[in-house]
């Protein structure tokens, strides 16, 4: 199957809907609000208080977050994932006119509602259902969980182009790259280069990594973001969700898609064309110049990250990935390839592993020996509805959990 033309597919009567953004308020429903990239939305979202509206908000288990936010934004709708915390949420927006609703089902009905544009934020496959129904509304997502594109992204991308929304990336590699790829000259780009910064332990040798805490590995040297994107980073099994991701959302294919090293973390990614041109985006490592971009787009609007200062900064840094001590890189690199099912395990596998290392049930160097044992062991298949790719991502969580031992 050929890469996707997601992004080269993006609707032109888009472009010109959303042209003059102060024209009507914008509403957003946050899926995840109570995260990084949650939060960070709604920091934008208070900042622009002329532009933007909150329609639903969601979380998982953080009620009293929820319900802050909720307030402070003057939501329509506040979702817990969690069933059993609906009469804790109702409870903590008594005296308020925000609708609560609690479960699986309501968050797909959170994405569901009137908002033109739907911030998927939440982390995980747990993201996939809400995440689709937006897209199957034809509504404008901005798309930071790049998981729900892992494990289910021709679904995805076909639903995309079939309801006609805009994707637009957040993770800041892909809003580079969306930023400077010539949609209209595809055929002109040589290769995407996504940047990494190498994580905590770019320049730790492998044995020592045997003994990383939790608490290391989520100390990222220049983004502050959740937990399991942050264990990701250090593991640099999420350059390889990453290149997954971009070969979803842009037209090249695999061998087009490298990864190079650069641990300040300010050019955050390139494409580069058959000319020899290189175009990259530049920034300050903080999320809400992605999430602005995507929130305006195709406008632009004022974001609070600091201004570059390059003189300052003086040198800016590359090497090349060692696949060595971080072999997440090839495990990926290999279930692209394969296709198919492969990615699901991938993401499915991964997403245990990283939980059992959190939780402090293994060390951090069994994250990649696990993912790899199962994908040896599991059939992937080919899975070609939601419900098989779910029924494969569940059993590949039992497997993996058998696994840990
Ligand atoms: P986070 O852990 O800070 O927040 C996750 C959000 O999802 C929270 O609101 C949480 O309540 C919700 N959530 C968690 N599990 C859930 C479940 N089972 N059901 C429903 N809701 C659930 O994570 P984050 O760092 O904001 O990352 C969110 C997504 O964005 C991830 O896919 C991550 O890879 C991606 N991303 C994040 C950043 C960043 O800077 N944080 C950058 C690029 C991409
Ligand atoms: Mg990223």
């Amino acid at each position: 199957m050929s890469a996707s033309a997601g992004i080269a597919a993006l609707p032109k009567k888009r472009r010109m809907a959303t042209q003059g953004l102060a024209a009507a308020r914008k509403r957003v429903t946050v899926l995840g609000a109570t995260g990084s990239i949650g939060l960070n939305t709604l920091d934008l979202i208070g900042r622009h208080p002329d532009l933007f509206s909150v329609d639903a908000l969601t979380a998982h288990r953080n009620v009293a977050e929820l319900a802050s936010l909720a307030r402070q934004h003057r939501a329509r709708l506040a979702v817990i994932a969690d069933p059993d915390l609906y009469a804790d949420l109702k409870v903590a927006l008594s005296g308020t006119d925000i609708e609560v609703a609690a479960g699986p089902e309501a968050l797909v009905a959170a994405a569901c509602g009137p908002a033109e544009f739907v911030m998927a934020g939440i982390v995980g496959a747990a993201g996939l259902a809400p995440t689709l129904a937006a897209v199957r509304r034809g509504a404008d997502v901005g798309l930071a969980n790049k998981e729900c594109l892992v494990c289910a992204g021709d679904i995805v991308m076909r639903d995309v182009r079939r309801f006609g929304g805009a994707l637009l990336p957040v993770d800041s590699e892909h809003n580079a790259i969306f930023q400077v790829f010539d949609r209209d000259r595809a055929a002109t780009v040589e290769r995407i280069i996504l940047t990494a910064s190498g994580g905590p332990f770019l320049n730790m040798p492998r044995e020592a990594m045997a003994d990383v805490t939790p608490d290391q590995a989520v100390a990222h040297p220049n983004w502050s973001m959740g937990a399991k994107i942050s264990v990701d980073s250090a593991t640099m099994m999420n350059k390889g969700l990453e290149m997954i991701e971009a070969w979803h959302l842009f037209p090249v294919q695999h061998h087009q898609i490298d990864v190079l090293v650069h641990p300040q973390s300010v050019i955050h990614s390139m494409v580069e064309y058959v000319d020899g041109s290189t175009l990259a985006q530049l920034g300050s490592p903080d999320m809400r110049t992605p999430i602005a971009s995507c929130l305006a787009w195709p406008e632009r609007i004022a974001a609070p990250s600091q201004k570059l200062d390059l003189a300052a900064m003086g040198q800016l840094t590359f090497e090349a990935p060692d696949p060595v001590r971080f072999p997440a890189l090839r495990l990926a690199r290999a279930a692209m390839e394969a296709g198919k099912g492969t990615p699901t395990v991938l993401n499915a596998a991964n997403e245990v592993t990283v939980a059992a290392f959190l939780a402090g049930r293994i060390g951090f160097l069994r994250i990649a020996g696990i993912v790899e044992t199962a994908l040896d062991r599991i059939d992937a298949g080919a899975p070609d509805t939601i419900d098989a790719i779910m029924a494969l991502d569940a059993e590949t969580r039992v497997r993996t959990t058998e696994l840990l031992g």
